[in-house]
């Protein structure tokens, strides 16, 4: 099963990336987490990135492409994957297109989270994500069991130097901009589902596995 999960910053598309996973047992590949690795690693790659991301806006296509065509190219891969925070620009979802097409395989569907801008900012504000698996959790909608402990490896849970008021402005606005048209792309190719995000976690999860059985 190949799947895109598609949504504002902050719509659930890590948290949702995680039942995935276990439900189907393929890899979840977000570009935002092989960044947050490569500027930990201080890789020239990881370095240059953060400049845009700090600030909230798109990396380059040219550096996002190059990571996808890596990391789809790796073994795990072959049985399926769950892009998540990936393709954001159409120059992206085009350049997806012919990877895949190359790799003679097809996106079975593309699961739209919908979650309106005013709830954006409470959810960026409260997350705290794992420092090593980078799982997503929610001070008050979604809490590990243990306080800043993650619940799927017990590591760190840490603030996003990203997840501040300021910075929501910039990605929301680069989500309307540059990301929205890819519903447009992606209804043309008939994959498209759109879910209510809104609604508490586990019943997202739900509707998610409803829409894909
Ligand atoms: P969120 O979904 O909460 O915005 P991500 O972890 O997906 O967070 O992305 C964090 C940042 O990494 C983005 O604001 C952007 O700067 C960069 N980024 C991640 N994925 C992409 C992408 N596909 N294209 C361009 N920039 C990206
Ligand atoms: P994305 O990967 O789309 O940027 P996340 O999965 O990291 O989003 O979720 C953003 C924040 O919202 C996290 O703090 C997460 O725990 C919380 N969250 C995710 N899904 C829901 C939901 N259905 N209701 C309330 N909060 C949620
Ligand atoms: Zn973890």
């Amino acid at each position: 099963m190949n799947l895109m999960l598609f949504g504002a910053p902050g719509a659930g598309k890590g948290t949702q990336a995680k039942f995935l996973i276990e439900k189907y047992n393929i890899p979840q590949i977000s570009t935002g987490d092989i960044l947050r690795a490569a500027i930990t690693d201080k890789t020239d790659m990881g370095m240059e990135a953060k400049k845009f991301m700090d600030e909230g806006k798109l990396v380059p296509d040219s550096t996002i492409i190059g990571i996808i065509k890596d990391r789809l190219a790796e073994t795990d891969c072959k049985n399926g994957f769950i892009l998540d925070g990936f393709p954001r620009t159409l120059a992206q979802a085009e350049a997806l297109s012919e990877l895949m097409k190359n790799m003679n395989i097809n996106l079975d569907k593309v699961i739209s989270l919908n979650v309106p801008d005013e709830l954006i900012v409470g959810r960026i504000t409260g997350r705290r994500v794992c420092s090593k698996c980078g799982a997503s959790f929610h001070v008050e909608f979604n809490p590990s069991k243990e306080e800043n402990v993650c619940d799927y490896c017990a590591s760190e849970l840490i603030i996003r130097k990203d997840d501040n008021a300021q910075t929501v402005k910039s990605r929301l606005d680069a989500y309307h901009t540059q990301t929205a048209p890819l519903i447009d792309f992606y209804t043309k190719m008939g994959v498209f589902i759109e879910l209510d995000g809104t609604k508490d976690v586990s019943e997202v999860t739900k509707d998610m596995i409803n829409a894909l059985s």
